[in-house]
């Protein structure tokens, strides 16, 4: 033996092959695979994953050391450096971007987002340098200023200020200058400590002990239970049950026998934390200090205090949006997620991972079971659960005493389009006589539309102009108090203006009702009542929304007015009548999720109504009542709704009849971008042909429905293959070797995209 021991470590910044470092003998007991280890890194140091040890080292390269090793236990326990790859392969991100994301920030794996609690500032690369010459030329005389330029460059060319001057010692003064020659650019954040914290957490304990009487299963509950109490170790079952049917106590009793009897582990995936304090509550209520709440209110040191409870075993159930499926939970028993069919399980940005398949991934992995729960379940686990691939267990009862409401379509297509009332236009004749009717009878409304603002367009009825977003390709909304024009996309916000800025007509008209209007008209019509709104802009609170859902529950607030957010999860038995105002939004959406997603909005709103003893209603209205997302909403019938839906995702095929990916290209030139996206359109061609793969097709490239959005502009193309692992091999192929010949211009490899806007 020979030389020293060799360590690969996987950094956090963008490439595929992890580094390799020597090992100091001093640190030899603490650099396993799955801890955390110091490195130097350019004139910095980073800190990276241990991934594994003895690797050759490439001929004529010498190791630098690694310089700490601050683990007395790994951050990572082997399944979940194992989950990592998996990931990393699947979606085609680098190893160590993976396990960054995988890892509480404050555990200083250099993550993007920024510590709570006080200003945060971001810094980007600005300027890029064709040549190698320009950019010697550039930073002549000033190689502190080049070696901090291309630490950042390193970073994928966007880091926190503070990575830069406390990990990597960069000095503020260079940075300043780097910035004033326009090579970065620095943008500034408030990051707000959360007020709510304390007193939340306060109404929680309270809302627990109120709610701990426990409830005896039905038979349909039983036999779900006692299905998954058998199931075999990495079994995946799909929890169909109509809303209202009690899924939340098939969860709790599937745990009690996991946690209590068997001693193992558990994680609970929900779609929001924010959205869903009634479920939090009840597992609370049934495991009490058992249970970490992983949410977005925590700051990094709550979060990281989280972590450790969970990875020392202290507590052994996490429960939290997306990213708790990477909870450090030893012998893990059972991986819970409910709602499954929600996008927000899937991530946005490197690793673009899906946490519903993520979690079927970690369940097999570690011998666990895994639940997907929801009343209206994705096409994908429904495909899985017809071949076969899932077990389907269902509860087609509501639980308590009552049943599905019934649910009326309000054609607004007919006569009601002519109205001059104002009211009218958001509240047909049908939706006002119930709400009058129900407020009569002390019963809630939920009223549902699904979009924020005041009107949804400004348009001049002179010539037609229609106020778009300087940065994106969409119509500007009008808000009001205070009076702005706000763009849904990049939060750009204009002076409204007073007259048409092309042909100067004086007044523009407001088209499209938003959920402050609405709000407005509501009021006017039924002052008596109060109105609460819930969208993103009476939110912003970390804790809004949990005070709206208390005022609903106490009873003080009599119509809950707002968009999607009311949709998920909410269980007030007082509640009888929702309306929704308007059906048809999104529904059109050029993507191929559409109907799928107004079906499951409808659904899921309409399962708000008669949770309780008191029956309840339903009205929706629309222009498309003929619609199926509309119509087997209507007829509470899920299946009828599948069977057709998955009918029309055969030609053109798409998922589930197909695997997908979707290839982003996006810059600040159009042509540029439309240029590369073409070359990445020829260069897969090229693979797939050279590489003899098949079963995949091309679809485009084309722009996006939305063509510009930051200023960027977008174009994609759809990746579609019969079989997943001829994907998984090109994808991983195409992020490793394809760039492009424009530095402006980024490329991103979508696997499951769940929107194609
Ligand atoms: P889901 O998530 O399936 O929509 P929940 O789990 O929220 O439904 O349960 C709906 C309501 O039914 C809750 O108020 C819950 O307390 C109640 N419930 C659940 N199971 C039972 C049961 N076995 N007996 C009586 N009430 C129940
Ligand atoms: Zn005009
Ligand atoms: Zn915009």
């Amino acid at each position: 033996m020979s030389g020293p021991r060799l360590a690969a470590v996987a950094l956090p910044v963008p490439l595929f092959a992890p580094f390799t470092y020597a090992v100091p003998e001093a640190l030899a007991a603490r650099v396993v695979p799955g801890a955390r280890v110091v490195v130097p890194l350019r004139n910095g140091r980073e800190v990276g994953i241990v991934t594994a040890l003895d690797a050759s080292l490439p001929e004529g390269i010498t190791a630098k050391a690694i310089l700490d090793a601050p683990d007395a236990v790994p951050a990572l326990t082997a399944p979940l450096l194992e989950l990592g790859r998996w990931i990393a392969e699947r979606y085609a991100t680098p190893v160590g971007l993976v396990y960054r994301a995988m890892l509480p920030s404050a555990l200083g794996v250099a993550s993007r987002t920024a510590p709570a609690g006080r200003e945060e500032a971001t810094v980007r690369v600005m300027r890029r340098f064709p040549s190698l010459l320009e950019r010697d030329v550039f930073f002549k005389r000033a190689p502190a200023q080049r070696s901090a330029y291309e630490a950042l460059e390193a970073m994928d060319g966007r880091v926190a200020l503070s990575h830069l001057t406390g990990k990597l010692g960069i000095t503020r003064a260079v940075i300043t200058a780097l910035a004033k020659r326009g090579a970065l650019m620095i943008t500034k954040h408030a990051v707000m400590r959360d007020p709510f914290a304390a007193r939340a957490d306060a109404q929680r304990a309270a809302a627990s002990a109120a709610g701990a009487a426990p409830l005896e299963p039905s038979a349909a509950q039983r036999a779900a239970i006692d299905t998954l109490i058998a199931a075999a170790p990495g079994e995946v079952a799909l929890l169909h049950g109509i809303t209202g049917s009690g899924k939340t106590l098939v969860y709790i009793e599937l745990l009690r026998h996991v946690v209590n009897v068997q001693g193992k582990g558990a994680i609970v995936l929900v779609p929001e934390i924010a959205l869903t304090p009634q479920t939090v509550d009840r597992f609370r209520a049934a495991f009490g200090d058992k249970v970490a709440v992983l949410h977005s209110a925590l700051s990094d040191g709550e979060r990281l205090d989280a972590w450790r409870a969970l990875h020392r075993g202290e507590r052994r159930i996490a429960v939290g949006a997306r990213s708790a499926i990477f909870a450090p939970i030893a012998d893990l028993g059972a991986v819970i997620v409910d709602e499954e069919h929600e996008s927000s399980y899937k991530q946005n940005e490197a690793p673009r991972y899906h946490a519903r398949d993520v979690a079927i991934a970690r369940a097999r992995h570690e011998g666990a079971i895994a639940v997907l729960g929801s009343a209206t379940p994705s096409l994908e686990t429904w495909a899985a659960a017809l071949d076969g691939r899932v077990r389907r267990l269902s509860l087609p009862m509501r639980a308590g005493a009552g049943e599905l409401p019934a649910v009326e379509v309000v054609n607004l297509a007919g006569p009601q389009s002519r109205t001059v009332d104002p009211v009218r236009v958001a509240l047909s004749e049908p939706l006002e006589r119930a709400i009058k009717e129900t407020l009569a009878r002390d019963e809630q409304v939920i009223l549902l539309l699904n979009r924020r603002g005041f009107a949804s367009f400004v348009q001049c009825p002179g010539c037609g102009w229609v106020a778009e977003c300087p940065n994106c390709s969409i119509s500007l909304t009008a808000h009001k108090a205070p009076s702005r024009w706000v763009c849904h996309y990049c939060q750009h916000q204009q002076e409204p203006a007073t007259q048409c800025p092309r042909c100067s007509t004086p007044v523009l008209s407001m088209r499209g009702l938003g959920t402050q209007q609405v709000e407005r008209l509501v009021a006017e019509r039924f002052a008596q009542a109060t109105v609460a709104r819930m969208d993103v802009d009476t939110t912003s609170g970390k804790w809004a929304h949990v005070e709206i859902l208390d005022r609903v529950a106490s009873g003080e607030v009599d119509i809950l007015l707002g968009t999607q957010m009311i949709a998920k999860g909410l269980d007030f038995a007082n509640v009888t009548l929702v309306g929704v105002i308007d059906a048809d939004i999104g529904i059109n959406l050029p993507d191929f999720r559409s109907s799928e997603r107004t079906f499951q909005l409808l659904a899921q709103v309409a399962g708000r109504a008669g949770r309780g003893a008191k029956a309840g209603r339903v009205i929706i209205q629309t222009r498309a009542p003929t619609h199926h997302a509309v119509r087997c909403a209507m007829t509470h019938d899920y299946e009828a709704f599948v069977a057709e839906e998955l009918q029309s995702r055969r030609s053109p095929a798409y998922p589930p009849t197909v695997q997908l990916a979707n290839v982003l290209v996006s810059g600040e030139v159009q042509d540029d971008v439309a240029a590369q996206a073409q070359l990445a359109a020829d260069w897969l061609t090229r693979l797939i042909a050279a590489k003899k793969v098949a079963g995949l097709t091309l679809v485009g490239p084309a722009p996006c429905p939305i063509e510009r959005v930051e200023k960027r502009w977008r174009w994609h193309l759809l990746v579609k293959a019969v079989d997943a692992r001829s994907l998984t091999r090109v994808g991983r192929y195409f992020a490793e070797r394809f760039a492009p010949a424009s530095h402006q211009v980024r490329v991103s490899w979508d696997r499951d995209p769940v929107s194609l806007l």
